[in-house]
């Protein structure tokens, strides 16, 4: 029994380490993960009090189209409820959307390296992928651009970029869309763009007003901290988000994802709060790095890259030992380690850390 020919060599996800695994493998008390850009504040209470409460409904199924929270959503960014879709983490959506658009040989633009799910299901799909490397961790959108061909179906422009963290600005971003062909779906991955404070920062929900052939994506598992649950959404014009809508599986958000959602949606202040805390933070780890003299890319979400000037995996593995989970291994990046943005308790370990390691490779 064999499987298809396009998944035979994709490798099974990799997920950031869990804490209890390093704890126990390596006999640690204390450990700290800052490898999943997960938000160090937790969720909102509200949001814990709306999964508390949907407890009662556990033996009943969702509502598969999520109509509460497509309304609430609607309201939220004044669009028709027809553009919302929503799916297991934006991670489903990218599945739905190669899902219902490519076809074997259709060619897919993205960069390299950005978030590995848009290469992976494209794939499963058979997709041809054409990978444009980034310039100083940015995307190249120009050299993405001559890339389009009449086989080119779907363009991935992650902004912020994972994992270097650099954006591409409204005025880039302009331009591309103004001559990438409007048959061309380009999908852009907003998963950290509530953390964003800078003027040049382009609204995804604004830019598709104008050029229809966009879908933006977002997330509830990264500011609202409600990862475990699985819910993010992409919005789009209403052709778009129907055929994304005939490749979803009927129940693929649950009743919890779907309750704190709604309840986060109406704790402003919460993410506010996140996000002041976690420029704070960015404020806090670029200083360290300076006094470290190590150069970081400019980071605009939750994380940061950091050029240790060293193979990454070894020290990968001596923060590990020190207790700090962090991410390396980004092909083109052998000396650059991600960190998540943490607590301010979080972010004086990771530095302690690191400067240690650093300090003990000198010697
Ligand atoms: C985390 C992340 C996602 C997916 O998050 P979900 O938990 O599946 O919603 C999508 N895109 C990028 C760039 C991410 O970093």
């Amino acid at each position: 029994m064999q499987p298809k020919p396009s998944i035979v060599h994709l490798p099974v996800y990799q997920p950031g380490k869990p804490v209890e695994d390093v704890k126990r493998e390596l006999g640690l008390s204390e450990v700290i993960k800052l490898a999943s850009n997960e938000n160090p504040y937790g969720a909102s209470p509200k949001a814990k009090e709306a999964i508390a409460r949907e407890i009662e409904n556990t033996s009943i199924y969702p509502d598969g189209a999520a109509v509460q929270l497509t309304a609430a959503l609607a309201r939220r960014y004044g669009v028709k409820p027809e553009q919302i879709i929503f799916g297991a983490g934006s991670d489903e959506i990218i599945l739905m959307i190669t899902r219902a658009f490519l076809s074997p040989g259709d060619e897919t633009i993205m960069a390299e390296s950005t978030f590995p799910q848009y290469k992976h299901n494209a794939q499963i799909e058979n997709a041809v992928i054409i990978e444009v490397p980034l310039k100083e961790g940015t995307h190249d959108l120009f050299s993405m651009l001559h890339k389009v061909t009449d086989k080119t179906k779907i363009i991935w422009v992650c902004n912020p970029n994972n994992p270097t963290g650099t954006i591409v600005t409204a005025d880039e971003l302009e331009w591309f869309l103004s001559k990438v062909p409007a048959s061309v779906m380009v999908v852009l991955d907003e998963a950290y763009c509530e953390y964003i404070e800078d003027p040049s920062f382009p609204d995804g929900l604004e830019v598709l007003k104008k050029y229809p052939n966009v879908i933006t994506l977002r997330t509830f598992s990264k500011i609202y901290g409600l990862a475990s649950l699985r819910i993010g959404y992409a919005i789009g014009r209403p052709e778009l988000i129907r055929s994304i809508n005939q490749v979803r599986e009927p129940f693929n958000t649950s009743r919890f994802g779907q309750a704190a959602a709604l309840a986060a949606l109406e704790d402003q202040s919460f993410i506010d709060s996140c996000r002041r805390a976690n420029l704070e933070g960015l404020r806090t780890l670029r200083a360290a790095f300076d006094r470290l003299g190590l150069e970081s890319f400019p980071a605009y979400g939750n994380f940061i890259m950091v050029d240790v000037r060293r193979p990454a995996m070894e020290v990968f593995d001596e923060l590990l030992r020190k207790g700090v989970i962090v991410r390396a291994g980004h092909r083109g990046y052998p000396n650059h380690i991600r960190i998540t943005v943490g607590n301010p308790e979080q972010n004086g370990k990771v530095i302690a850390a690191l400067e240690s390691v650093l300090q003990e490779a000198k010697v």
